[in-house]
Parts: C-alpha cells; structure tokens; sequence
C-alpha cells in the first residue's frame, strides 16, 4: 500500500490494540485518517485541528452519519470535532486526551515553532499518547529523483539521530517515555543502513504525570482560541 495508507494503518493498528477513547489528530488536513477512526467505536470523542480552515472545509462533511448509522443505531456516541488552528497555540478543549496523533506534521514548522508545539502539546494537552511521524532524511537517497527535501513546504528533515535527540529531550522536560519505529521498509540489505521511509516516535506519559491544572507563566486563564468549523454527534 502507499505510505500514507502505511502511516494512517499505524494508527489504526495503534487504536485497535489501546482502544483510546478521546483521540485527536493534529494537522489532520482534509480529515483522511478522522475518516478511518470513526468505524473504531471504542472512540468516544475524535478531534482534529489543522491551521489550514481550507483543507478542513474541503471533505468534512463526509463524517456525518452513514445511513447505515441510522439503521443500526448504536448506543454508543460519537463526538466528533474539527478546529481551524495552530498547534503553536494552546486551546483549553484540547487537554487530557487519551491519544494525540501528528501525521507528517511536525517538518512543516520552523524550529522556533516546533518548541511551541512540544510545549502545547506534552506540556500543556498531556495526552496519555502521542505518535509522530516524520521523513526519515536517510532514505532519501532511495527515492528517484528526489532533490533536497520530499515538499516544498518542509522546513527540515531529519535523520534517525536528529529525531531521537529531539524526541528525548522533549520526553525529559515533559515527562514521557518515547519507541522508536516506522513505516516504508528499504529493500533487503539496505534497512539497517537508511532505516524507514517515514520514522515515527510513539510517546508514552509517565506515570503520575496527570496534567495538574496551569502551566507556570499562563496566568490559569482557560483559553479558546481555535475556531470550531464542524461538529457533529451520533
Ligand atoms: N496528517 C495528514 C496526513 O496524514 O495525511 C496531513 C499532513 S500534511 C503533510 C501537513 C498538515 O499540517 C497540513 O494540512 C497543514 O495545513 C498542517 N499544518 C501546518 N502547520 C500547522 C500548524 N501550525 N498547526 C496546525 N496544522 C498545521
């Protein structure tokens, strides 16, 4: 399958085995993946923010209710909620998940954004789990073609020891622990030495770590700051 079926299976795989009940997607884009989890209905709650209201707009209507939701109601509900705005920014409906998903999300941001991003979400959102994925740069030399970097939109790409550097400190300031995988396998022979197409962290908050209320230096105050687009219930 291609990689971005790959990394949206990952999640899947992922939610199958935790069965999350609160999940949201961050730089969910066009709402593919929110798409797949709600046939997960273990999921009580699906969120997604994009800074891109467009992009969000353009498909997500297609998460309503299928008729056959009508036909075979069941008693479990499903919440489900789309934001435009910046996961530089902390939003107060966006604490205490239970898993937080950033799909090719964090290379898009500029490293000063990136450190707001690591400080809103494992600081401030503590969600029990995060995932993260990301162009692994080191196998690049096995996409044809390929000159600098997969997007033009990409700010940096990383190596495997790029990412890992960056994701051990963030589990050292905010307490989680971090594995390290993927998806995309090299041919034979080559997997050691370029590792995965796409690198992925999945994050794990440490025990008694529950989120205890304002971050020094935000004054307590409950802030709303991204705009509601969709919501739909059932
Ligand atoms: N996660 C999706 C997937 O798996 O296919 C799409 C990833 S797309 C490559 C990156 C997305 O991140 C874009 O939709 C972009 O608008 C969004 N994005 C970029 N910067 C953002 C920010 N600061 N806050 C929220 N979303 C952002």
């Amino acid at each position: 399958p291609p990689l971005h079926r790959q990394r949206h299976q990952f999640v899947i795989d992922f939610v199958m085995k935790n069965k999350p009940r609160r999940v949201a997607d961050l730089g969910c884009s066009e709402c593919r993946l929110l798409k797949q989890l709600k046939f997960h209905r273990e999921i009580e709650q699906l969120v997604g923010v994009d800074v891109n209201g467009g992009k969000i707009k353009k498909k997500m209507h297609g998460l309503g209710p299928l008729s056959a939701d009508y036909l075979q109601p069941t008693y479990d509900q499903l919440q489900i909620e789309l934001y435009q705005g910046s996961v530089t920014q902390r939003d107060a409906r966006l604490r205490g998940f239970d898993l937080v998903t950033c799909i090719e999300l964090i290379e898009h941001l500029t490293l000063t954004d990136l450190e707001h991003f690591s400080a809103v979400v494992f600081g401030y959102t503590t969600p029990v789990n995060v995932i993260v994925s990301t162009p692994n740069s080191e196998f690049n030399v096995l996409l044809p073609g390929l000159s600098g970097f997969r997007d033009r939109d990409h700010k940096f790409e990383w190596n495997r020891a790029e990412f890992k550097s960056w994701a051990l400190k963030v589990c050292f300031e905010y307490g989680y622990d971090v594995e390290f995988t993927g998806v995309g396998e090299a041919p034979p022979g080559q997997q050691d030495c370029v590792g995965f197409c796409t690198q992925i962290g999945v994050f794990h908050r440490r025990r008694g770590r529950d989120h205890c209320g304002a971050l020094p230096g935000d004054g307590g105050e409950t802030v709303f700051p991204y705009t509601l687009l969709y919501s739909v219930n059932y």
